[in-house]
């Protein structure tokens, strides 16, 4: 592989989180070239145009962007944010099969137009939408992934980081498993700087407890909900993640990300796509990372697989 020239990346679906992460990996020159693609012809073109509006200030990404799929021809990069949001009274299995249908008519075209793309599911529910896309496209599972718990772990960062008066980046912590309601902290392995994260002594305040970091835990998990409760939708952090993801594997990096792809005997899992620590670089996800779990952890993932498993079943997977 290597570092990928001149690259393009395809937005599929211009809504609230399409177009918040082009307008991320615009800032930051995620890609040479970003074009977006949405069935709302005028929804796209006004959003195109409004971002290509500000070029003049973010450096040499163009963006373009049109209802008509042959915009994403030849695109190394293929982010998929198309699909039905859940409504009050629709259930989260109604939501999945909706989108899944997309998928089922998405997908084949999408691969046809860019054949060597690796594809990245954030439409939720993003880990079942992982494995449904994999098997409809028959792409090796290393280039399907979803974005997974990416932007779950930078909430989680954030919030220890304040709590412990560090930057985010300086807090090393994951959430795995599912992205919802089964998720989980990896914290046997979380650390600030180099201090594993129970001896951490704070310069003011009490240490961290382990009823603490539960409440921390929590906070996490129920983050979308409030964001969603207070404006309608989450789009600025997962628009930032997405635009990471996106120059992980476009300037070949090998960055480490709790990325969401199919697993094949990791810890038992086999066919499920879960978010573990992964090896992010030009190829997708070339490695899936062998972590040690704590006994409570191991039994909290294989709680999380079963729960996207009987999502699958229950959609004909
Ligand atoms: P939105 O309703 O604002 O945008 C969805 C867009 O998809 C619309 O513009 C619609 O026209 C388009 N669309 C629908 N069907 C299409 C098709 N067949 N082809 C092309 N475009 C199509 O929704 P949003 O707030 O942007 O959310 C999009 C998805 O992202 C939702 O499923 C949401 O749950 C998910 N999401 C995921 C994460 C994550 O971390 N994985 C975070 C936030 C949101």
């Amino acid at each position: 592989m290597g570092v990928i020239e001149n690259s393009k990346v395809a937005i599929i679906g211009a809504g609230a989180v399409g177009t918040s992460l082009a307008y991320a990996a615009l800032i930051r020159q995620s890609a040479r070239e970003i074009v977006l693609y949405d069935i709302d012809s005028t929804r796209v073109e006004a959003e195109v145009l409004d971002l290509a509006h500000g070029t003049q200030f973010t450096g040499a990404s163009v963006v373009t962007g049109s209802d008509d799929l042959d915009v994403m021809t030849g695109a190394n990069m293929v982010v998929i944010t198309a699909g039905a949001k859940q409504h009050p009274g629709q259930s989260r299995l109604e939501l999945a099969a909706i989108n899944v249908e997309i998928l089922r008519d998405l997908m084949p075209r999408l691969v046809e137009r860019a054949p060597d793309a690796v594809f990245m599911l954030v439409t939720n529910p993003c880990d079942v939408l992982a494995v449904a896309a994999q098997r409809i496209s028959g792409l090796p599972p290393a280039r399907v992934f979803a974005s997974g718990t990416v932007l779950d772990s930078s909430r989680l960062r954030w919030l220890l980081a304040q709590r412990a008066g560090v930057s985010p980046t300086s807090v090393h912590a994951m959430i795995v498993g599912e992205h919802g309601d089964s998720e989980f902290p990896l914290w046997s392995q979380a650390s600030i700087g180099p201090v594993p994260i129970m001896e951490w002594q704070p310069a003011e305040g009490a240490p961290l407890t382990a009823s603490e970091l539960d409440a921390i835990a929590d906070d996490v998990k129920g983050a979308a909900y409030r964001v969603i409760a207070g404006k309608g939708a989450t789009n600025y952090a997962i628009g930032l993640s997405g635009a990471r993801i996106v120059e992980a594997v476009l300037h070949d990096e090998g960055a480490i990300l709790p990325v969401s792809s199919v697993l094949s005997g990791y810890h038992g899992l086999d066919g499920i796509a879960l978010s573990v620590p992964s090896v992010v670089d030009a190829g997708g996800v070339s490695q899936v990372i062998e972590v040690p779990f704590s006994v409570h952890e191991e039994h909290l993932l294989h709680g999380s697989a079963d729960a996207i498993a009987s999502s699958l079943r229950q959609l004909g997977f």
